[in-house]
């Protein structure tokens, strides 16, 4: 049936005798995000419908960055952040992702937390100086965290204490993705892989007519190595998160950019998270929380809720260990991905 779906176009065409079949287009997006790139896969028939999508989708790329980026100091971020204490407008965007953001964290009992940004500020500056953050300055920021000081209406955020921050960058990639899927549909796109440095969107089939296959990589491997477990999906979005690409070893010690909001100190619990969800916003923000959750418990999390799944690898003595949710391996390219050695859910 899947196959029938090519067939039938591919037929109209050579009939109508004007157009070319359906082929894999492949592009980065203008737009970046800070330092990654949005990769966007597509299939088209023609070059011109290719870059109507690309220029759509990376019109939306700028446009959300802008609004959230807490590193463009024009952005509707920052002047939340400058206004901390008083009320401040808002676009339907942003209140958008800061709702979300405030509802993931109820979910996760404060481990996803947006306004941890205090508290990663010190880390990253500690990152830079190779030393660790002062212990007063640190108990200072975490005095500042707490996402039930947020107040978010119909089209304004007020951070209720003055001296807080927010920080969307465990979401807002997530929801950029969101965004270029759906810019690519709105073009007449059906079939894409929209991938920001590992989150992303799976829009229907891909050239073989099947499901997007997605690779997870390996948390301790050389450059860019893979997990052997291939994700296939469609009409899904994914996320990972992991304390491999971006973090800091101060005294021989592995410190995460993932922070743990009731500590104020970096998340240990686990070396990456990978969630399968509807939608990219959602998978990115529970990746992040995964990270700082005990790893049982937020797969627990997981197999509570629809539609959504999870694997979380720990490291112990140098050894991987994989928790999986209940339905994770039935989205990964073979059963033989399930493995028999680990504390895994048994298979239902
Ligand atoms: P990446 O951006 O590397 O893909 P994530 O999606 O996990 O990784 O987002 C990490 C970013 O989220 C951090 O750089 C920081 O800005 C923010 N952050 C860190 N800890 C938390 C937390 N506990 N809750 C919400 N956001 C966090
Ligand atoms: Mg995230």
């Amino acid at each position: 049936m899947k196959r029938a779906r090519w067939l039938l176009p591919a037929l109209i065409v050579v009939g109508a005798c004007n157009a070319a079949a359906p082929a894999l287009y492949r592009y980065y997006l203008p737009a970046m995000l800070g330092p990654i790139a949005v990769e966007v896969q597509m299939i088209t028939t023609t070059d011109a419908r290719a870059r109507r999508a690309v220029q759509a989708g990376s019109a939306e790329v700028s446009q959300i960055n802008n609004l959230l980026s807490r590193y463009i100091e024009t952005s509707e971020v920052s002047r939340i952040n400058r206004k901390s204490g008083s009320e401040t407008h808002a676009s339907a965007q942003t209140v958008k992702v800061v709702r979300r953001a405030i509802e993931i964290a109820r979910l996760t009992d404060g481990a996803f937390d947006i306004t941890v940004g205090p508290a990663v500020d010190l880390w990253r500056d500690a990152r830079r100086a190779g030393e660790l953050p002062d212990p007063e300055e640190l108990e200072q920021a975490r005095g500042r965290v707490g996402y039930q000081q947020i107040t978010v209406g119909d089209n304004s955020v007020t951070l209720e204490k003055p001296g807080m921050s927010i920080d969307l960058g465990g979401i807002a990639k997530g929801y950029i993705v969101d965004r270029v899927a759906r810019a690519l549909r709105d073009t007449g796109i059906e079939d894409a892989l929209v991938d920001a440095g590992g989150d992303g969107y799976a829009m229907g089939l891909n050239a073989q007519a099947e499901p997007w296959r997605i690779g997870l990589e390996h948390p301790r491997g050389e450059g860019r190595s893979p997990l052997d477990i291939v994700l296939r999906l469609s009409d899904r979005a994914y996320a990972t998160s992991g304390d491999y690409r971006q973090y800091t070893e101060i005294d021989g010690e592995r410190y995460s950019h993932i922070i743990d909001p009731r500590t104020g100190r970096p998340a240990r619990e686990a070396a990456s998270a990978t969630v399968v969800a509807p939608d990219c916003m959602t998978a990115d923000a529970l990746a992040t929380a995964l990270l700082v959750m005990p790893p049982e418990a937020g797969v627990e999390l997981v197999d509570s809720l629809e539609d959504i799944e999870c694997l979380v690898i720990t490291i112990r003595d140098d050894e991987l260990h994989k928790i999986a949710s209940s339905g994770f391996y039935d989205l990964t390219d073979d059963a033989r991905d399930r493995p028999a050695d680990t504390d895994d859910h048994p298979p239902e």
